[in-house]
């Protein structure tokens, strides 16, 4: 039997999820070695000494400083052990100063001579949180400009009016349309048309610094940009500013009728968001204006 044991815990020790047992008091019965080397590697005090130390005081303790895991962890346990729920998982971060963690904690019911026991297992899921975080990071850009997709900016833009709304501040919004951008790409190709998306991509990114800015990609070859707490002044200054910045990175489009370098139209709208009105009315003004542009010999704002 002590060899069976010993064998169990050779087992055990080799496991990587942090393992301990506790008694229907609370009270730790057994941790194996990666419970306690994550105690020392974090500073934890107690160090190897985890025997008797009574689990759910430490979760309770933890939980009354505010710590909000800290009370999930307590409830949890006490949700097995008195409602006697078959279980209880949940996950949660524990970032180092130097890395981003995350833990599953299980617990798990047994019983044995008629004493009850609980297995907690703390397992890191760290690898699989990144690559969600991935995912949606991913799912949030383009894929070509790297920079905010379509969809991202619509839920932007949704939650910067209403922030606007409660401060009652203007927004401004400006969609940018690449002028003869298929005479670019009928003379120099498709993957010249591409880079030069990057390259202007690249410059909209200066121009969405503050935290009620974003830019996006918003179709082909539109992109658009929304500056909240911004009145039409400034937009037109910020606009105007943008048009210069297209025109110094001469891009070449030498059978444009409208410049031998690359040029932009933009349609320019500002509104103080009210209950009246929908966000994507401002949409739709940027829209109408950048039509104007274009009609009226594009390279220009209009506003
Ligand atoms: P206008 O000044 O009226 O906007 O003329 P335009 O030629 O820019 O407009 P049009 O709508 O006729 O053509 C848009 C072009 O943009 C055609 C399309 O092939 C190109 N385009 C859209 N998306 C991409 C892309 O991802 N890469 C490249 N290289 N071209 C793209
Ligand atoms: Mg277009
Ligand atoms: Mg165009």
């Amino acid at each position: 039997m002590k060899d069976s044991c010993r064998f169990l815990s050779h087992i055990l020790d080799s496991i990587p999820d942090h393992i301990a047992v506790i008694d229907e008091n609370g009270k730790i019965q057994y941790a194996n070695k990666s419970w306690s080397a994550f105690g020392e590697n974090n500073a934890c005090a107690l160090g190897d000494e985890w025997i008797g130390v009574n689990y759910i005081e430490e979760c309770k303790k933890a939980a009354a400083m505010g710590d909000a895991f800290g009370l999930q962890a307590y409830e949890g346990i006490r949700s097995v052990m008195e409602r006697g729920d078959p279980g209880f998982y949940f996950e949660y971060p524990c970032h180092s100063p130097d890395e981003k963690r995350w833990f599953m904690m299980r617990v798990t019911p047994f019983q044995i001579s008629g004493e009850k026991y609980f297995v907690i297992s703390h397992q890191n899921i760290t690898e699989r949180k990144l690559s969600e975080e991935k995912v949606k990071e991913l799912a949030r850009m383009d894929g070509l400009t790297n920079i905010p997709n379509r969809r991202t900016f619509d839920a932007f833009l949704h939650e910067e009016w209403r922030r606007c709304a409660r401060l009652k501040k203007p927004i401004s919004m400006a969609l940018i349309d690449l002028d003869h951008f298929k005479t670019l790409n009928d003379n120099y190709g498709h993957q010249y048309g591409d880079e030069c998306l990057v390259k202007i991509a690249g410059l909209l990114r200066e121009f969405a610094s503050r935290p009620g800015d974003i830019c996006a990609r918003y179709g082909g070859e539109e992109f658009a940009l929304v500056w909240g707490d911004t009145s039409l002044e400034q937009a037109r200054q910020l606009s105007g500013r943008l048009l210069k910045k297209v025109a110094e990175l001469q891009i070449q489009n030498e059978y444009s009728p409208v410049s031998r370098f690359l040029s932009v139209s933009i349609g320019l709208a500002e509104m103080v968001p009210d209950k009246g009105r929908k966000w994507s009315e401002l949409i739709a003004e940027a829209d109408r204006l950048l039509y104007i542009a274009k009609e009226n010999g594009r390279n220009r704002v209009e506003s």
